[in-house]
C-alpha cells in the first residue's frame, strides 16, 4: 500500500469503515510513514478534536490518537489470531475426513 492509497484510507480510519483486511494493510503502512501518521493526525485533529475543543474539554491530541491505533492493533491482532485458528480447524477438518476415507474404503 502507498502513502495515496494510505491517505485515502483516513476518514474510513476514523469513521471505523475499514474492513479488517484494509486496516491491517492501513496500520502497517501509517506505523512506518512518518507521512501518512503526520496526516492521520492532522485529520484526526480535524475530525475528532475540534468537537472536543468546542466543548470546552482539555484534549490530549497524541494520546488519544495512539489509543485509536492501538485499540486498532488488537482488533487486527485478534482477527489474525482467529483467522490462523480457523485455518488449523480447517486443516484437521480434512486431514480427519481423509482417515475416516482411508478407514472406510481399506479397512
Ligand atoms: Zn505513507
Amino acid at each position: 500500500m502507498n502513502c495515496k492509497e494510505t491517505e485515502k484510507m483516513i476518514p474510513l480510519f476514523l469513521t471505523d469503515k475499514l474492513n479488517n483486511r484494509e486496516l491491517s494493510h492501513f496500520l502497517m503502512h501509517v506505523e512506518n510513514c512518518g507521512e501518512c501518521m503526520e496526516e492521520l493526525t492532522i485529520q484526526y485533529l480535524v475530525m475528532i478534536g475540534t468537537s472536543l475543543i468546542e466543548d470546552g474539554k482539555s484534549f490530549d491530541l497524541r494520546k488519544a490518537l495512539n489509543e485509536l491505533i492501538s485499540n486498532a492493533d488488537t482488533k487486527i491482532r485478534r482477527w489474525k489470531i482467529y483467522m490462523l485458528l480457523s485455518y488449523f480447524a480447517e486443516i484437521i477438518t480434512i486431514v480427519v475426513m481423509i482417515i475416516i476415507l482411508i478407514v472406510v474404503i481399506f479397512v
